[in-house]
């Protein structure tokens, strides 16, 4: 969706704290401990308690909460490493995508990072209609 996100895999809140406020982050959770600290019952930190079991729900959760836009910036963010990806000419890419892919893609993005390179493939059209339906579909 183009939003700038961390996923936070350690044990420790505190750290999850202190980096989602440093870096002025939602924190999105199941943790209903996380939603109880005074950081957070407060207002200083906004976080977000995940209630739905399905990635569907969930997205839409998020969306509605944070009241997103899923067509502002899809695919402009690697989903590895954060960082905005960079267009890249078909030329650039020629010996570093599988020759079926370079024959009938004609658009491709480069993660400046990790240095993988994304197109509009099976994934990203799968991943378009999802995010079309969450756009056009009410919660449930
Ligand atoms: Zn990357």
């Amino acid at each position: 969706m183009g939003y700038d996100a961390l996923f936070f895999n350690g044990s420790d809140d505190s750290h999850l704290i202190a980096t989602a406020l440093a870096q002025e982050r939602v924190i999105l959770t199941r943790d209903t401990q996380i939603m109880r600290r005074r950081v957070v019952t407060s207002g200083r930190l906004r976080a977000i308690l995940i209630t739905g079991d399905k990635p569907e729900q969930q997205v839409r959760q998020v969306i509605d909460s944070l009241n997103l836009d899923c067509q502002l910036r899809p695919f402009t963010i690697c989903l590895e490493c954060n960082q905005a990806l960079l267009e890249r000419s078909k030329q650039q890419v020629k010996d570093r995508v599988p020759p079926y892919v370079f024959q009938t893609q004609n658009q491709y993005m480069e993660c400046p990072s990790c240095h993988r390179i994304y197109w509009r493939g099976t994934h990203w059209q799968a991943m378009s209609k999802k995010l079309e339906k969450f756009m056009k579909s009410p919660a449930g």
